[in-house]
């Protein structure tokens, strides 16, 4: 079998007017960068056909570190749809520079269901995170010369600060960090640190913006800190919307490239599944909706995390809801819930995947609760045995689930007909609308305690003592009425990594409650969430090489 890099390479690639043309997108609505890329205006949203159209949302079981194929399969089924005559377009996130050179590779699906062309979206792609990382770092450096007091102080207490730089790479060794150091003329010292571009509030406030205004409203609600009378300074405060803004003005349109078969995908933002929202932007999926009958989209992580904050968050904010989900199961992350190490996945074994089954049924009782019609895709690995998949249909059959075995990454959209088959027919005759599993008007608790019980299966909350009073400065901030994006691990439904399977009776401890008054949300931190990785012993970028013809090798 080819690597990913060389099946995308052998691939036809089409001048990227072609694809804009099935979307009856004309060439003077299309930003080119180079000839396979292109921004679409944001002109091109209709809100009155997106009524119309089919959204499917493609979200998986607690996955196996190496995660289960929800991009392979939304790149796939996408091809699928396409092949049996529905009009669809994929669209997706954007990948981060720091997992591509460090250990999980690109994000632009796998084998024969692939986005291309892959080196350039994997690597810089539209500069759109280069856009997001200055408008963040503006703020940092607006903080920083307020804090100077170079003319205008606002009497901001520098410890109170907790706005990061951010940069698009693995690096440890910014996470802490002091800065002003160097006398009187190099700004007051204080300490501070580094995320990456991902965890930026930036991508997730461009990823919920409507528009430029509603853009520049979340810049200016960013919470920065306090004042030394212990007045909240926020990002509007130091006038930094309107620049912020600007340097936006590209990354906010959506882009386009195309999937291996030569069908449109959308490629645009890429916020955290944890501390975010998990979600392309709302902006490229209302760009899908208003230029095809079928959008295929994913949300990060498992169901519980990254599908739940699409609903509650992105969903309710943008008024948008999907006909449609798709719940990817693999077998090896079955037999990883069953017990298996890591190591041992590949070998067959039955009866832990019959015993790792509980995950999943746990994932669909949860898509139920949302009111949305599940679709089980089996992601096929060539290490599958015909016997595990069909512990795994069986299962879905007991349960009344429709289910289908997706072979994309073997086959590309060939290896989809009959799962497209089966989420049309459950698109085109869903009736009922999605009930959102909270109000956001409801108490902060409230909103908290449904979602740990009604999804994870917790049995209580408990709130350390910082918890407790960050709940307080929410109320005083006014930010009651926000929607909440718990920050969870995604090995497992519980917030203890180690609970694999279907947890039942432990306690969600919530240990701190961030502020993203921009983006929207409060953000309750249930675990270690790391918003700057590492790098691995042996990074992904050592096998990454361009040659003296200038092709690129090494990115899987
Ligand atoms: P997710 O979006 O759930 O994180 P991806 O679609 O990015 O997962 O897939 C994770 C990795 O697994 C990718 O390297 C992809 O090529 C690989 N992969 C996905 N599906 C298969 C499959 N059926 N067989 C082999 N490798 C696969
Ligand atoms: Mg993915």
């Amino acid at each position: 079998m080819s690597s990913d890099i060389e099946i995308a390479r052998r691939a036809e690639i089409n001048p990227i007017q072609k694809i804009a043309h099935k979307l009856g997108i004309s060439d003077d609505n299309l930003e080119l960068y180079g000839k396979y890329k292109a921004k679409l205006p944001l002109s091109l949203i209709d809100s009155e056909k997106i009524k119309n159209r089919k959204l499917i949302l493609v979200s998986a079981i607690s996955p196996t570190p190496a995660g289960e194929g929800k991009t392979t399969i939304s790149i796939g089924l996408s091809e699928g749809l396409n092949r049996i005559g529905k009009q669809a377009t994929v669209v997706l996130r954007e990948p981060s520079l720091g997992p591509v050179l460090g250990i999980k590779g690109g994000a632009t699906g796998g084998g024969h269901s692939q986005v291309i062309p892959m080196e350039d979206i994997n690597l810089h792609f539209t500069g759109d995170f280069a856009a997001i990382e200055k408008a963040n770092n503006l703020l940092a450096a607006l903080i920083d010369n307020n804090i100077q007091n170079n003319g205008s102080s606002l009497n901001i207490d520098p410890r109170t600060v907790h706005w990061k730089r951010v940069m698009d790479m693995n690096d440890r060794s910014l996470r802490n960090t002091i800065v002003g150091l160097g006398g009187t003329t190099s700004g007051i010292p204080r300490e501070t640190g580094f995320n990456i571009t991902a965890a930026s509030e930036i991508m997730a406030i461009l990823c919920l913006a409507e528009d430029f205004h509603d853009l520049k409203e979340r810049i200016g609600n960013i919470f920065v800190g306090y004042t030394f009378d212990k007045k909240p300074v926020f990002a509007r405060d130091l006038n930094a919307q309107g620049a912020m803004a600007a340097l936006l003005k590209d990354a906010i349109k959506p882009n386009l490239v195309q999937t291996l078969e030569g069908n449109p995908a959308i490629i645009h933002g890429g916020p955290f599944a944890n501390i975010a929202q998990g979600t392309n932007s709302v902006l490229a999926t209302k760009m899908g909706l208003s230029l095809s009958d079928y959008v295929v989209t994913e949300a990060g992580f498992g169901f519980d995390l990254g599908a739940e904050k699409f609903l509650d968050i992105k969903c309710a904010s943008a008024g948008i809801e999907p006909q449609a989900a798709v719940l990817v199961a693999t077998v090896r992350a079955l037999k990883y819930h069953g017990e298996v190490s890591v190591a041992e996945l590949n070998s067959p074994n039955v009866d832990a995947v019959r015993q790792g089954l509980e995950n999943l049924e746990k994932h669909v009782e949860n898509m139920q609760k949302f009111n949305i019609c599940p679709v089980v895709a089996i992601n096929r690995f060539v290490s599958d045995t015909e016997e595990e998949i069909q512990v795994i249909v069986k299962k879905c059959k007991e349960l009344g689930i429709k289910v289908a075995v997706a072979d994309v990454w073997a086959k590309g959209g060939e290896g989809a007909e009959e799962l497209a088959t089966m989420v049309a027919e459950a698109a085109e005759s869903c009736t009922s609308s999605m009930q959102p599993l909270y109000d956001w008007e409801w108490s902060v608790e409230k909103k908290i305690e449904t979602i740990a019980k009604e999804i994870y299966g917790a049995k209580a909350i408990d709130y350390t003592a910082k918890a407790k009073k960050d709940l307080k400065v929410v109320a005083e901030l006014g930010l009651d009425n926000k929607a909440v994006c718990i920050a969870k691990t995604q090995k497992s439904l519980s917030d203890n990594p180690k609970l694999l399977g279907r947890p039942e009776n432990f306690v969600v401890t919530v240990r701190e409650i961030e502020i993203a008054a921009g983006a929207g949300f409060i953000v309750p931190i249930t675990g270690n969430i790391m918003r700057m990785p590492g790098l691995p012993g042996k990074p992904a970028a050592e096998n990454i090489d361009i040659d003296d013809d200038g092709v690129i090798s090494g990115l899987f």
